[in-house]
């Protein structure tokens, strides 16, 4: 029942936080409107390039190995572009400017580790399913945080724009401040530094900046229970309809899972 009542609001407070990126953080927003293919540079030609957008800040699904860009989504992406015969080619920005840069045409796919929930569907379409993932609460090793009901009436960090965001959010009401940063390691370290009293956060980057984080854990009881996809644009079907063949090759060669176990260790 709970779930219901956050889906409602998550409703509402995507909408409002789309329209405020295409206003600020998009300047060409009025160049090129989501519905025309005027400025849509996405067209899908063997030889061409596809264009990639995700936020390098999401171990181990993407992040910074020097000034390449590697993880598990890097690595899907790569073996996509393989597949089709097209050139990868991956553009770092901001999490919550990925879906105003795929309305807007200026890139093919986004992989970010990104969930998929019914208000994203509204401005872009999903390809299948590649993983399966979850909201995990980090707390620092004494707290007497124990699980989701805690959060009420405490200080929660997350990372702007994110699915976490969104969930944490609906618990304003109850009193829980929530500190939203533009990267999910520095809400870590602000957890470290005792700036927030949790975080909620992907469970995979948990696991990773828990590792690089000396005094804290991760509550057992996920927060919530998601799924991560590739967005296109709205209506490409063309495009979907070559990713999801793409990956229905690599889950079934065992690409997707080799990918996978070269940056995730099975528990
Ligand atoms: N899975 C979360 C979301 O889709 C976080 C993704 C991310 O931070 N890259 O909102």
């Amino acid at each position: 029942m709970k779930k219901k009542v956050l889906a409602l609001t998550l409703a509402a407070l995507m909408a409002a936080s789309l329209t405020a990126c295409g206003g600020s953080s998009n300047s060409n927003a009025t160049e090129a409107p989501a519905d025309t293919t005027a400025a849509d540079k996405t067209e899908v030609a063997e030889g061409g390039k596809l264009v990639m957008v995700t936020n390098a800040e999401f171990p181990p699904y993407e992040f910074h190995d020097g000034d390449k860009i590697v993880g598990i989504d890097a690595e899907i992406a790569q073996a996509i572009a393989d597949e089709l015969g097209m050139e990868l080619e991956i553009e770092d920005i901001a999490f919550d400017s990925i879906i105003p840069e795929i309305v807007s045409g200026k890139a093919h796919m986004g992989l970010a580790g990104m969930t998929v929930t019914d208000e994203r569907k509204q401005n872009v379409d999903f390809s299948d399913t590649y993983a399966a993932a979850s909201q995990k609460i980090i707390v620092k090793e004494d707290s007497e945080i124990a699980g989701p009901d805690d959060l009420e009436g405490i200080i929660v960090g997350v990372q702007l724009g994110t699915t976490g965001d969104l969930y944490v959010s609906d618990l304003e009401e109850q009193n829980t401040t929530v500190e939203r940063y533009s990267k999910g390691f520095e809400a870590v370290q602000a957890l470290s530094q005792g700036k927030v009293d949790a975080v909620v956060i992907d469970g995979e980057p948990a696991k990773t900046f828990v590792s690089q984080t000396a005094g804290l854990k991760i509550l057992e009881e996920s927060f919530t229970d998601e799924e991560y996809a590739i967005a296109v644009k709205k209506g490409n079907t063309e495009l979907l309809d070559k990713i999801n063949a793409a990956l229905k090759t690599l889950k079934e060669n065992g690409t997707l899972d080799e990918i996978v176990a070269k940056y995730i260790t099975a528990e």
